[in-house]
């Protein structure tokens, strides 16, 4: 891929930090050694414990946590048994009735230490008090040390998978929103699309709208089940959302923790003013009940490990904070947020980084729930993931049990495909690949996977 269609990647480090305003930073790096070296300000003893847990959760990525996620569910007896008849299985399943703030709580001392490994843990949609989801801890603490750039953004790795599409003889007509799926005789026939076109289907329809597009608008209650309808109509959104704010800068941040540490500045994603434990378990707890507050937030810098994203000398940055779902505010009120978000994003950053004015401010776009629920009609709520991540829809129940093997059993070769099935959001989850190797046994195509000697 990289030498054919030029997708490079690079690897910050640090990977990320937690900035305090006495100019003290924790700085996760790569290397876990490095990583306790800078918890050890703040604690010796977790820094000791940071190289132990980050030796075993790589070894739960390698051994179960990676290889599950590019599989379809097994069946709960399956499950179990395999679970129980290995060492990591069953350490998964000692984490799996505990909250992240359990987890977090058990490994760490340090009220800093704390903060930045819970934040670390929910900043992909888990709740801080969730319990039941235990295992999903040490995939997002291991990807805490782990996050990379795509060179030249994300669009390009979109732009090389369009064309890989049309190389192998695919093709993409849109945007045209599909306002029907049409079946009959118990088959997925083809699409009907809003401007009035009529697609017919070779051999099979694949949706990657969430469960409520797909079932309850596309393909109409009158071909599924009752119960799996009342099921569909139960499914939950997510709890919580994001303001994302893009930015274009004239110059990079200047930090003031630099002068003590200049790794700081190198930091790809830092997180900002969560002065203690519970100021975060107070803004989470906020957000539930819907409410507004001036807290923490973090913010990533693509252009200072790929100074292609931007013209020579200039910078973008990415701030990104918690935010309530859609629902709880009108369109009214989430426009109005708008401007007051980044006004206290940027008087916060100020803090930490004096020359974060809006003079230094070329342009910048905020995103509220509102816009992603308009621009992503499939995230409802503003979400990201179609759906909320709990225990009763995860893994082999995610949507609904009828459903989470990628298939429809009441319209034959209809499939589904997307973070509404196992493994939930995030665009390296495995919806789309295990959906892909159903597609390849039911159709007796070959399986590249095994040609190529890969387990998944
Ligand atoms: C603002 C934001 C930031 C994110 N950041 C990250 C990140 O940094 N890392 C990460 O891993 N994940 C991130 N995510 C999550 C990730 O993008 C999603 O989990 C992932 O894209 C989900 O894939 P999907 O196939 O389920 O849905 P999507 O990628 O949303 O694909 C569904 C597509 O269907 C289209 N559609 C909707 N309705 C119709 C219709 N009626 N007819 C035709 N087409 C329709 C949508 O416009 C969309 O293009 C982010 C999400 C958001 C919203």
């Amino acid at each position: 891929m990289e030498e054919i269609y030029d997708l490079k990647f690079v690897f910050p480090d640090p990977v990320m930090s937690l900035s305090l305003q006495d100019g003290r930073t924790l700085c996760i790096h790569q290397d876990a050694e490095r990583t306790a070296r800078s918890i050890a300000q703040f604690s010796e003893k977790d820094a000791r414990t940071y190289v132990k847990a980050a030796a075993k959760f790589k070894e739960y990525m390698d051994v179960f946590i990676a290889p599950a996620t590019y599989c379809r569910p097994h069946p709960a007896m399956e499950a179990m048994a395999k679970m129980n008849s290995h060492e990591i299985g069953r350490d998964l399943q000692a984490l799996q009735p505990m909250s992240p703030r359990a987890i977090v709580e058990e490994l760490f001392e340090n009220e800093h230490v704390r903060t930045f490994f819970l934040y670390a843990s929910c900043m992909w949609g888990l709740d801080y008090d969730l319990e039941g989801l235990g295992f999903l801890v040490p995939l997002y603490l291991n990807r805490a040390a782990n996050y990379r750039l795509v060179v030249g953004g994300t669009h390009h790795l979109a732009h090389v998978m369009s064309k890989v599409l049309y190389k192998n003889g695919g093709m993409i007509i849109g945007p045209k929103p599909v306002s029907k799926i049409v079946i009959e005789n118990g088959r997925a026939k083809g699409v009907e699309t809003e401007d009035g076109y009529y697609y017919e289907a070779g051999k099979f329809i694949v949706s990657s709208l969430n469960p409520h597009q797909t079932f309850l608008e596309l393909v109409g209650e009158k071909h599924l089940e009752p119960d799996f309808v009342v099921r569909t109509n139960d499914y939950k959104w997510e709890k919580t959302s994001f303001f994302h704010v893009h930015m274009a800068l004239t110059e990079a941040p200047e930090f003031k923790a630099a002068e003590n540490n200049p790794e700081v500045a190198k930091s790809f994603i830092h997180l900002f003013d969560y002065e203690s434990y519970q100021e975060l378990i107070d803004h989470f707890d906020a957000i539930r009940m819907g409410e507004v507050r001036d807290a923490g937030f973090n913010s990533c810098f693509p252009t200072l490990h790929d100074p292609s994203q931007a013209p020579a000398g200039k910078h973008t940055i990415l701030l990104e904070e918690f935010a309530a779902p859609l629902r709880f505010f009108s369109e009214k009120d989430w426009l109005k947020m708008k401007r007051e978000v980044v006004d206290h994003m940027l008087k916060d950053w100020q803090i930490y980084a004096p020359n974060m004015t809006w003079d230094n401010v070329i342009a910048h776009n905020i995103q509220t729930p509102l816009d992603v629920a308009y621009r992503h009609p499939d995230m409802k709520e503003g979400g990201w993931a179609e759906g909320a991540m709990m225990l009763s829809m995860h893994d082999r129940f995610r949507p609904v049990p009828e459903i989470a093997n990628y298939r429809i059993p009441d319209v034959k070769n209809m499939y589904i495909c997307s973070s509404n099935l196992h493994s939930c959001g995030g665009i390296g989850r495995g919806s789309s690949y295990n959906c892909f190797k159903k597609i390849v046994e039911d159709f007796d195509l070959p399986k590249i996977w095994e040609e190529k000697g890969r387990e998944y």
